[in-house]
């Protein structure tokens, strides 16, 4: 065994047998998320040396989340899909550590939370695990402000909403949805993971009237598993009451042990998100820009491809603007299907990721560095010039 001084002899992608991947999917939880920065990494690796209280730590990180956010109180967590446990859970069992440790068991609790039919999500699934179970309000065609007040009984803990979406078939906003809450005296949750950007959106939520809200890390250039939660005191007092920590030291087998952190982890969200707030977004999306048209410059000569930049949006639409990827659609003339070059580019080494569409390769540049892209440009120029018929 090499001593802990030693350097290792060999990459980790080597010892892991691993393959290396240029990530041209955007911000993919299967891929790893984000990039840290040398900064996000240094703040972690600082924090690694020392050992700190992670309840102090908890703290501290919570206020400087919350500040610019207007919100009294938050907590750094492992991620959204966390965050939407421990809030739905703080609203079932409150401070009451005896109600948190039976969880999921729900008896004697409010257990029912009110979602919109338009505004089921993948990520709804979180609110089952604490043992909640989800009420849909309205139908297909919409929500009215009667029938999510008719959704509401004896037994319902909070109205959940999915920040991302909003303006869905029908749905009530935000706004509205906190009328309905207010009138019934029920918390309002939200799952804002990735609408950080544009930065004077974050802060809404609250502002909105919503009682507790999370981010995802994974999309401010945070860890993966990194993620936050901030809201009225009160409620935030309920979600730190069921968080892992205490689970060892206090009274009560905290319903969120499983959802434990490192304290590099919180540290390095911390970092990440007030690297975030000082950014400089108008030079992030020119970069953007730039890599997208350096990459459509390189293939452009290629047949039977045809490049246009697009903005692949979070929820994987593309749309004009800002622009941050390079949809390539594959005609005939390229001598290889959309699917057969995505394979190729796929099984390479370093392996090229893109979004693969009927007819067309979707190459999205937010975590790519530049050299990536010229990679990607090479790539697609070795592979075609194996396919097609030379010229003449
Ligand atoms: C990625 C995502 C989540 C989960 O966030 P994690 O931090 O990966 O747990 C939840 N909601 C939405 C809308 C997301 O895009």
């Amino acid at each position: 065994m090499p001593s802990q001084t030693e350097p290792a002899s060999q990459s980790v992608f080597e010892r892991l047998h691993i393959a290396l991947v240029i990530n041209a999917c955007g911000i993919y939880t299967d891929l790893g998320g984000s990039r840290l920065s040398p900064s996000v990494w240094a703040a972690m690796t600082e924090i690694n040396q020392q050992f700190v209280r992670m309840t102090h730590l908890l703290e501290s990180a919570g206020n400087l989340l919350a500040g610019p956010l207007g919100a009294e109180s938050g907590l750094v967590t492992p991620g959204a899909a966390a965050s939407i446990t421990l809030m739905v859970s703080a609203a079932m069992t409150g401070t009451d550590g005896e109600a948190g440790q039976r969880l999921p068991d729900t008896i004697g609790l409010r257990n029912e939370i009110v979602l919109q039919r338009n505004h089921r999500y993948k990520y709804d699934r979180q609110i089952g695990l604490t043992g909640a179970r989800l009420e849909l309000a309205g139908n297909n065609a919409g929500t009215s402000a009667i029938q999510l007040a008719s959704a509401i009984t004896a037994h319902t803990a909070a109205i959940f909403v999915p920040a991302h979406l909003a303006g869905a078939r029908g749905t009530l906003s935000l706004v509205e949805v906190v009328a309905v809450a207010r009138r019934h005296g029920l918390p309002v949750i939200v799952d804002a993971a990735y609408m950080c950007w544009p930065l004077e959106a974050m802060p809404g939520y609250v502002a909105a009237g919503a009682d507790l809200v999370c981010f995802s890390a994974k999309y401010f250039g945070g860890p993966n598993a990194g993620g936050f939660i901030v809201g009225r005191r009160a409620m935030m007092e309920a979600v730190v009451a069921n968080n892992f920590t205490r689970y060892e030291s206090g009274a009560y087998r905290t319903f969120g042990r499983t959802l434990k952190m490192d304290r590099q982890t919180v540290v390095g969200v911390v970092t990440a998100f007030e690297e975030w707030l000082a950014m400089d977004h108008t030079e992030r999306w020119a970069r953007y820009r730039r890599y997208v048209l350096m990459l459509a410059k390189m293939i452009e000569d290629l047949p039977g491809l045809r490049s246009t930049p697009m903005y692949f949006t979070m929820d994987e639409r593309l749309v004009p603007e800002p622009v941050n990827s390079l949809v390539v659609d594959v005609g005939p003339g390229a001598g290889i299907t959309a699917g057969g070059l995505g394979d190729a580019l796929s099984v390479g080494d370093p392996a090229i990721l893109c979004m693969v569409e009927e007819g067309r390769l979707i190459f999205c540049v937010d975590v790519l560095r530049e050299e990536e892209v010229h990679q990607i440009g090479a790539s697609l120029r070795t592979i075609l010039a194996g396919r097609t018929p030379a010229v003449a």
